[in-house]
C-alpha cells in the first residue's frame, strides 16, 4: 500500500470479545490502506469499541468517548470519533442526539462494514476492494482470543447481553480452524476460545450446515483445534462455560487432549436454588458441588475459575452466607465477584426486593476478600513448582525492565502474571520456569531453560 489514507486510534473497553472485534476492524482498515495511530494527537480518526455489560461499563464507555473528544478539541488537531460495539447496539437510536461529539455509530453486528464508515467520515471516495471482507485477522503478542460464537439464548434475568448481541449463533468450524491456523502461523502461542456460552457451541447447526466428519459440539471442536496446532507447541484454553455445558465428552476431552489446558472457567453467579431460579438460571448448591468435585476427580490438578454475583434482588443474608460457604467449600482458584447492577430493561430491574446499595457493597467486599484469600493461597501453592511460561512482554519498573509472562494456570489478562528473572527472551518464547515466590496473584519465576 502506498501513502496511508489516514491513521486510526483504537480504544477497546470491556471484555476479550471486544478485543477480538477491534482486531478484526484493525485488520480490515489496515488492508484498506489505513495505518494505526497510538496517540490522539497523531490520529485522523478514533474508534472507541465500547462495553455495555453493566451500567458502570456504559458510563465508562461514554466518559472515555467524551474525554477523547475534549482532549482532541483542545489539542492541535481535531479528530472525529466513531463509537462501535455494545453501547450503539444497546442504545442505538437515542445516541446521535445525546452524543453529538461522535461522528458515526457502528453496532456490534455492523462492524464488518467499518471501512465504508471510516471512508465516509474522512471523505474518502472509492470502491471498497472485494478482497477486504476476506482479510485475515492478525494480533500483536503471544495470545489470541478466538470467538467461536456470539449472542446468547439464556436470557438470565440480570443480563442485557442477549438483547445487545442477539440470539446465540455458532461460528462454523472451518472458519474457526482457518483463523487458528493463520494466528499460529503468525506466531501466536496460546489460543483462547471465547463466546458468551461456549459449552453449547454447535447445538444451533442444522444437519445440512455441517459437513460429514466436521465438529458438531465443543468437545469435537476442541479436538479439531488441538490437531490444527499440534505441530507448533501451542496452548488451547476455553473460557465461559456454563454448568449445563459440562458433558462427559467435554470433560474427557479436556483431560485427554494435551494441547487443551486443564483450566475450567464456569461462571456460577450463585449457588442457592431459589436465587438461581430468579436469575433464570438452573441448578442448586448440591448439583454445583457435585459438578466441581467430579471435575477435580476426573481432571487431577485442574484449575477452576468462576464468577459470583451478590445482592441479587431478594437475596437474604442467609442465602448470601450460603454463597460464601459454597465458595469456600469448592475453593475456587480464581473468582470474579460482582455486586448486582440494576440494568435498565432487564427483568431483574423490575423485581420487588431490590437489595439496599450499602448491603450489596458490604456483601461484595466480603465475597471479594474470600475470593482473594482463596486466590492468593492457590497462587502461593505453585511456589516450588516448575512449569512452562509464555513470555507476554516487557514491563518498565523502578529497577529497570522486567519480563512478564503467564503460566498455563493463569488465564491471560485475568489471573495474574509471572515476573521472570531473565533479560534475554522474546514475546512468544515458552520458557521452563521455577516459581520462587508469590505476592497476591503474582508469581516470581526463575528461568531454568
Ligand atoms: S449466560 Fe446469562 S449472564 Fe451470560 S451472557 Fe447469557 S444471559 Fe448473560
Amino acid at each position: 500500500m502506498d501513502t496511508p489514507l489516514g491513521s486510526v486510534l483504537y480504544i477497546t473497553l470491556g471484555c476479550a470479545k471486544n478485543e477480538v472485534d477491534t482486531d478484526r476492524m484493525r485488520s480490515l482498515l489496515t488492508a484498506a490502506g489505513y495505518e494505526e495511530a497510538f496517540d490522539p494527537q497523531d490520529a485522523d480518526i478514533a474508534i472507541v469499541n465500547t462495553c455495555s455489560f453493566l451500567a458502570s461499563a456504559t458510563s465508562e464507555s461514554i466518559e472515555t468517548t467524551l474525554e477523547l473528544a475534549n482532549e482532541v478539541q483542545d489539542g492541535v488537531r481535531s479528530c472525529p470519533i466513531v463509537m462501535c460495539g455494545c453501547v450503539p447496539s444497546r442504545y442505538g437510536d437515542d445516541l446521535p442526539d445525546e452524543l453529538p461529539e461522535v461522528a458515526a455509530f457502528v453496532k456490534a453486528d455492523e462492524e464488518d462494514g467499518i471501512v465504508a464508515v471510516i471512508d465516509g467520515v474522512l471523505g474518502v471516495e472509492r470502491e471498497i476492494a472485494a478482497y477486504i471482507p476476506q482479510v485475515k485477522r492478525t494480533v500483536e503478542g503471544a495470545v489470541a482470543y478466538v470467538k467461536i460464537s456470539d449472542g446468547c439464548n439464556r436470557f438470565c434475568s440480570f443480563c442485557m447481553i442477549p438483547y445487545i448481541r442477539g440470539r446465540y449463533h455458532s461460528r462454523n468450524s472451518e472458519s474457526i480452524i482457518s483463523e487458528v491456523r493463520d494466528l499460529v502461523a503468525g506466531g501466536v502461542r496460546e489460543i483462547v476460545l471465547i463466546g458468551q456460552d461456549t459449552g453449547i457451541w454447535g447445538t444451533d447447526f442444522a444437519d445440512e450446515d455441517v459437513a460429514d466428519g466436521s465438529p458438531r459440539n465443543l468437545a469435537q471442536l476442541l479436538r479439531a483445534v488441538a490437531e490444527a496446532v499440534r505441530p507448533h507447541n501451542v496452548w488451547v484454553r476455553v473460557l465461559y462455560l456454563q454448568p449445563e455445558g459440562m458433558t462427559d465428552e467435554l470433560i474427557d476431552t479436556i483431560r485427554d487432549t494435551p494441547e487443551v489446558l486443564p483450566y475450567i472457567d464456569i461462571p456460577v453467579q450463585h449457588c442457592d436454588a431459589r436465587i438461581l431460579k430468579a436469575m433464570r438460571r438452573s441448578g442448586s448448591r448440591q448439583e454445583l458441588e457435585d459438578l466441581f468435585r467430579d471435575l477435580r476427580e476426573r481432571i487431577p490438578g485442574i484449575v477452576i475459575r468462576s464468577t459470583a454475583m451478590v445482592g441479587f434482588p431478594t437475596e437474604t443474608d442467609d442465602e448470601f452466607r450460603d454463597l460464601i460457604d459454597f465458595m469456600d467449600t469448592v475453593g475456587f482458584d480464581y473468582t470474579s465477584v460482582f455486586a448486582y447492577s440494576r440494568e435498565e430493561g432487564s427483568l431483574a430491574a423490575k423485581m420487588e426486593g431490590q437489595v439496599d446499595e450499602e448491603v450489596k457493597l458490604e456483601r461484595a467486599q466480603e465475597a471479594m476478600d474470600l475470593a482473594e484469600s482463596l486466590g492468593f493461597a492457590a497462587t502461593a501453592a505453585h511456589v516450588g513448582e516448575r512449569a512452562q511460561v509464555i513470555v507476554d512482554g516487557i514491563e518498565e519498573t523502578e529497577d529497570g525492565a522486567e519480563l512478564i509472562g503467564h503460566a498455563w494456570f493463569q488465564a491471560p489478562d485475568s489471573d495474574g502474571a509471572v515476573h521472570l528473572d531473565a533479560s534475554e527472551a522474546s514475546v512468544g518464547d515458552i520458557l521452563t520456569v521455577e516459581f520462587t515466590d508469590s505476592f497476591c496473584y503474582e508469581l516470581i519465576g526463575h528461568v531454568v531453560e
